[in-house]
């Protein structure tokens, strides 16, 4: 079947073994439009036995197929052609992503969708590069440290960056010669649906990519992390999901990465560039809805400076424009789901109990049709609040006033979480002490969201386990071979 988009509900199957299929009990669930509340697909909603199926094409294809044996180069060459399929379809697939998820059509079509065509480039050049160490113990002796594919890998993915985070898992499991089973949020199917057929069309062998549509736990998802054929899971979503993805997968001793929650913190000390500062605490609190796993979603000011700050962030945050996602001039669209709105809204009104609302707080008069919020920001919270302390992944900003730097850290480091944090401040010896300090996998001195593709990606304490990036995926998707060599 040919994938289409279209204002009319669309089908969504599974991709297994090269072909579209529908579910191996022929049942649906609806795929529904945030902004509108309308359905927007139907979906092939997948069981143990279409992942069976997947993951028995994805050993075929690893067993005996072609693409493990191919040289990195010939992969690479062919993931070079997804990247600029994607681009090519970039319009297309920026549609589909908007429409399924809600964020601004700007994010999606300069964003989201750029980035995956990227991932595809960057690891395929960057796996080419790659060394194997080498260490001689004697003049006699030789060890190699060879690079294997692991064999058939699940990637579980989230909604808030559908074909972003999908294809950051997809390309460094491929160009090392896995072959895989992705299982796209259910919130979102719609962008791994489109990847399919660019994959087929760019020349990636039948069985190497396959889709399971469904849910999580006691659905598709939970069945691929228990799946015996299914050697590592790379997983990106919340805190407990992994938890539960761990215990599932010790059963068959997987390999297991996982990119899971945060709860960032944005520090602004007095002496920083405010206009500099400003915006950028705005876009890490609000871009994406606040649905971000980096958001920088507790702002940390130096109390000399708090009211100003806090004055010019709700004027800010008043100019931010809610609307429809598909208005080019949106900057914050529908959040995923009713039922994330109204998460978010049971914070919100934390908030308001037990700290200050100082803007937002309400669903916009004239979009009642989907899924949106204002954006919302209180004072006098706490910093070991509810609020303060757990995801609230929406447009929710909690700003708290500090006097030190001791201060401040053992506020950042006081929750489960350790993912991201910045620092804004002139004074280079100050930027050092406190990234050493911060428990977070990521900081970022005078900025927010920079990154360098190379880099170790993760996070420290409940916010992951293991690192994506450069040769941090690539070491994920390998299984390691010493090789010893005795010669005269
Ligand atoms: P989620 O954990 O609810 O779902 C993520 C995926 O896991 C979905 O595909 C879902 O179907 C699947 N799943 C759920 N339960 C499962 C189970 N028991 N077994 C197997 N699969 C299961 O997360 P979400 O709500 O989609 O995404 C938001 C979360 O993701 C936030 O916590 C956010 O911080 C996190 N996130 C982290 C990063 C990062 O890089 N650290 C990036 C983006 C999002």
């Amino acid at each position: 079947m040919k994938a289409e988009l279209s204002t009319k509900t669309q089908h969504l199957d599974h991709f297994i073994a090269g072909r579209y299929v529908s579910g191996s009990q022929g049942k649906t669930f609806d795929s529904i439009n945030p902004a509108t509340g309308k359905v927007l697909a139907t979906v092939a909603l997948g069981t143990a036995d279409d992942i069976d199926k997947a993951a028995q094409a994805a050993h075929e294809a690893f067993e005996t197929g072609p693409w493990p044996r191919m040289s990195i180069k010939e992969r690479a060459d062919i993931l070079h052609k997804v990247a600029a399929l994607i681009m090519e379809n970039k319009e297309r697939l920026a549609l589909a992503e908007t429409m399924d998820n809600g964020k601004p059509i700007s994010e999606s079509r300069d964003g989201d969708i750029p980035r995956a065509a990227k991932n595809f480039q960057f690891f395929a050049g960057y796996a080419q590069s790659l060394a194997e160490d080498s260490y001689s113990t004697t003049d006699s002796e030789r060890h190699i440290a060879m690079r294997e594919p692991l064999g058939v890998a699940g990637l579980i993915t989230p909604w808030n960056l559908p074909l972003y985070l999908a294809t950051w898992k997809i390309a460094p499991c491929l160009v090392m010669g896995n072959t895989c089973v992705l299982k796209p949020a259910e919130w979102t199917p719609f962008t791994a649906f489109l990847l399919a057929e660019l994959m087929q069309e760019a020349g990636v062998p039948e069985g190497v990519f396959n889709v399971v549509q469904g849910f999580g736990a006691d659905g598709a998802g939970e069945a691929l992390t228990r799946h015996p054929l299914v050697r590592s899971i790379s997983f990106t979503g919340e805190t407990s999901t992994g938890k539960a993805i761990m215990a599932a997968a010790s059963g068959t001793l997987k390999k297991v990465s996982f990119e899971l929650g945060g709860k960032g913190s944005n520090i602004i000390f007095d002496d920083a560039d405010l206009k500099e500062a400003l915006p950028t605490a705005i876009r890490a609190a609000f871009r994406n809805q606040g649905e971000i796993c980096l958001a920088g979603s507790r702002l940390f000011v130096q109390r000399k400076i708090y009211s100003q700050v806090v004055e010019e962030m709700v004027a800010r945050a008043r100019q931010i424009k809610v609307g429809d996602p598909l208005d080019e001039n949106t900057q914050m669209g529908a959040l995923i789901s009713k039922e994330h709105m109204e998460k978010v809204q049971s914070y919100i009104e934390i908030g308001k109990n037990e700290g200050k609302l100082l803007t937002g707080g309400e669903r916009p008069k004239d979009l009642m049709h989907g899924n949106f919020l204002q954006p919302s920001i209180f004072t006098d919270l706490p910093f070991d609040s509810k609020f303060c302390q757990e995801e609230i992944f929406g447009p929710a900003l909690p700003i708290i006033p500090f006097d030190t730097e001791e201060e401040v850290i053992r506020m950042a480091n006081s929750t489960p979480y350790g993912l991201s944090a910045s620092i804004w401040s002139q004074d280079v010896d100050r930027c050092h002490r406190l990234s050493k300090k911060l428990r977070t996998g990521l900081v970022w001195v005078n900025c927010w969201f920079a990154r360098d593709l190379r880099t170790p990606f993760g996070g420290q304490k409940q916010s992951g386990v293991g690192r994506e990036g450069g040769r941090y995926s690539l070491d994920f998707f390998t299984d390691y071979k010493t090789v010893t060599y005795k010669y005269k």
